[in-house]
Formats: C-alpha cells, sequence, structure tokens
C-alpha cells in the first residue's frame, strides 16, 4: 500500500508531506478522456481513499503531463487539473499535488513554505523542468532568490533504473552533453542506459538542492507500474501536500 516518503516541518510551520502510491492503491491514470476530457473529471475518480491515500486532501491536483517544463501554480484544492504542464506549485495547505507516473521520476519539491510537485521523465529533464519548477517555488516562497535553492529538500519517488532502462544512443548523447557523463548508465544484460536518477542529481546539484532518493526501480520492483516493462497504461501517483500550522495552545 501507499508509502510516506517524506514528512517535514517546514520553517513556516507547516508540515510537508510526500507520499507515494503502489499497485494496491488501485489505478490512478486519469479517467476516460473521452468522456469529457481530462480538465473535466476529478482528479480523485474511483480512487478509494484508502490507508495513506486518504490523509491527502480531495481533489487532487492533476495536470495533463505532457513531457514539457511548464510549471502551474495552484491557488486551492483541484485547481489546474488538466492544464497541460508538468510541476504544479503551491503555498496553500489543504492542497495535494500530484504526479502520476510508470516509470517516469515523480519529484517533490520543499521549500520554506511552498512546495512543488514535478513529472521528470528524460524528456522534462532535458527541457528544464526541475529548474523551471524551482523557479516558480522561489516566486512564491518569498525566502531565496537567484540560483541557489539551497534550503529547498528534494523527495524523489520510485521510476525505472539503470538496470532496466536501455536508451537511445544519440538521445543519450544529448542528455550526455547536458548532464555529464554519470547520466549514461548500462542495463543488466550490458546494453546502453539512461540513469535518470543521476541526472536528477545533476539538475538539483547546480541549483544548490539536496536530494532524497527512494531508489526503487520500477521495472524490477512489482509494487509499481512499468511502461517499459509491459506497456501498461495504469499509473501510481506521488501526492504532495502541506498541513496548516498548528496553533499553540495558550
Ligand atoms: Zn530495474
Amino acid at each position: 500500500m501507499a508509502r510516506e516518503l517524506a514528512r517535514r516541518s517546514l520553517p513556516s510551520g507547516q508540515t510537508a508531506l510526500v507520499v507515494m502510491s503502489e499497485v494496491a492503491d488501485g489505478d490512478v491514470a486519469p479517467g476516460d478522456v473521452a468522456v469529457g476530457g481530462p480538465g473535466r473529471l476529478p482528479a480523485t475518480d474511483g480512487i478509494p481513499p484508502a490507508g495513506l491515500l486518504a490523509d491527502a486532501p480531495r481533489p487532487w491536483t492533476a495536470l495533463d503531463q505532457v513531457h514539457g517544463a511548464t510549471v502551474a501554480v495552484v491557488d486551492r484544492a483541484g485547481a489546474a487539473s488538466g492544464v497541460p504542464a508538468d510541476a504544479a506549485v503551491t503555498d496553500r495547505p489543504g492542497v495535494a499535488l500530484s504526479i502520476r507516473v510508470a516509470d517516469c521520476v515523480p519529484v517533490a519539491l520543499l521549500g520554506g513554505s511552498a512546495i512543488a510537485a514535478v513529472h521528470a521523465g528524460w524528456r522534462g529533464l532535458a527541457s528544464g523542468v526541475l529548474d523551471a519548477a524551482l523557479d516558480a517555488l522561489a516566486d512564491l516562497d518569498g525566502g531565496w532568490d537567484g540560483p541557489d535553492a539551497g534550503g529547498v529538500v528534494a523527495v524523489v519517488g520510485p521510476h525505472i533504473g539503470p538496470c532496466c532502462y536501455e536508451f537511445g544512443a544519440d538521445d543519450l548523447a544529448d542528455l550526455v552533453a547536458t548532464f555529464g557523463a554519470e547520466v549514461a548508465a548500462e542495463t543488466v544484460d550490458g546494453r546502453p542506459a539512461l540513469d535518470l536518477a543521476a541526472a536528477v542529481a545533476v539538475a538539483l546539484g547546480r541549483r544548490g538542492v539536496t536530494a532524497a532518493f527512494d531508489g526503487t526501480c520500477t521495472s524490477c520492483d512489482d509494487r509499481h507500474w512499468s511502461f517499459r516493462a509491459t506497456g501498461t497504461t495504469c499509473r501510481q501517483a506521488m501526492l504532495a501536500w502541506m498541513e496548516p500550522a498548528r496553533e499553540t495552545a495558550g
């Protein structure tokens, strides 16, 4: 069942939570788009509120993820659902940001008083989606400026590992040019592979952000769906939200 990847007290006094769903929690892919378009469907349609998923405020914001670098600013629960974007940012408690994945990298960015959730596949990484999300987070957070985002903590969820992520030589060369030689790896059977975690670490490290990696490979570990492994249309979700600061007694 869903597991907690992070629970962190922010400088603002709010508590940020990051939860990852698993196969056992059900498919969180958007509903049938033919019914009314993804923007018209509640983000939580058909997803039973069980376990840790029940703790996330509803409806979730569920972007129309398009492997780009657009960031949506979310000011109330469920806002920006269906909007074409690959990152969402909010400074409002009680707003759950969701990122749906089945091999791509879900990343939560926890600032001083605001959070972001990012869909980081290889195309998004190459497009600078993490930089765009950090810039949007800085705008909301107010407490930091410029390229150094050293106060931000990143939480990186399960994604496909280099063990299982055979990758084309031309695209791999482009990513090496962008992120460095450490993103080039090998699969378990010795084929050229992309190390997505290394690319995430480089992109965040350039901004001074340290990251905690879950380390699970979605293809190796059957708690998760993997598009590469099975061609599935099912998705798991990373959910990130803030709980309000507690009133102190007296
Ligand atoms: Zn693997």
